[in-house]
């Protein structure tokens, strides 16, 4: 069940910072580590301050984009120090988000996002995630080290992991009842934002109301067969468009 528990880390800075949250998963059972366009590796320093994970380090796949990292996954959380104004459902509570977390990876990929040292994740990548959550701390310094934060997180995950429920060990669940992977949902709301725009609802790709409308379905958790039912909703809109 672990292995299905992604570390995604967005073009992490200093080496030291990757090599240090490969031995913070290692140490929590993780070893599924993604990196999203580095600024520097391989490097020694990556590999020095993971000081006996470097299996975790050597692993690591490295892809251009956050989009790239969590394409397969069925619920993606964007780690935050900071509340932005995107309207997804937040975690404050690292506890709550694990045995969530744990609980959908028994039968699909899902990904804890980290952002970059200076700046945390852009509003674009944090669109790329299902889910928020923040590590509660100090107010007046509630900034963790990027791979402090990746190890109460992994924390929290085998802490969850340990204490799952029973009704986790139930045979995998039918695919057309698990929730879409990121993938999917893209090409719905790719899919939404066609048919807004044929229909004359928007005149031109409008940003806001298609962020707005991608974390009202992140809210609703619709299943693969939900989403199913709504492309063929929006097919056949469009095909009563073009029969007019
Ligand atoms: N200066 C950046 C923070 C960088 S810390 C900013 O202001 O956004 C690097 C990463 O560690 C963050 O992007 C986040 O993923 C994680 N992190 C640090 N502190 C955190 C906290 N209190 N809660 C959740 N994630 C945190």
């Amino acid at each position: 069940m672990l292995t299905n528990i992604r570390i995604v880390l967005v073009q992490t800075y200093h080496p030291g910072n990757i090599g240090a949250s490969a031995r913070a998963m290692k140490t929590m059972g993780l070893t599924d580590l993604v990196l999203v366009n580095p600024r520097c590796f391989p490097d020694s320093e990556a590999s020095r301050l993971a000081a006996g994970a470097e299996d975790v380090v050597d692993g690591a796949r490295v892809v251009k984009t956050l989009q790239d990292a969590v394409s397969d996954c069925v619920q993606v959380v964007g780690a935050s120090a900071r509340l932005r104004s995107l309207p997804l459902p937040h975690f404050d509570e690292p506890e709550a988000m694990a045995r969530e977390l744990v609980a959908n990876a028994a039968d699909n990929p899902v990904a804890l996002v980290f952002g970059r040292e200076r700046f945390g994740l852009t509003n674009d990548e944090i669109r790329c995630c299902s889910h928020q959550v923040s590590i509660p701390a100090n107010p007046d310094y509630g900034i963790l080290n990027l791979s402090q934060a990746v190890q109460v997180l992994a924390y929290e995950t085998f802490k969850a992991w340990r204490q799952r429920p029973e009704s986790d060990y139930r045979p995998a669940r039918p695919a057309a009842d698990r929730q879409p992977t990121r993938e999917q949902l893209d090409h719905f709301h790719a899919h939404l934002s066609r048919v807004m725009q044929a229909s004359g609802f928007l005149t031109q790709p409008h940003a806001r109301t298609e962020a707005q409308l991608q974390a009202l379905f992140s809210r609703a958790q619709p299943s693969r067969k939900e989403l199913s039912l709504l492309r063929g909703l929006l097919s056949s809109l469009e095909e009563s468009r073009d029969g007019n």
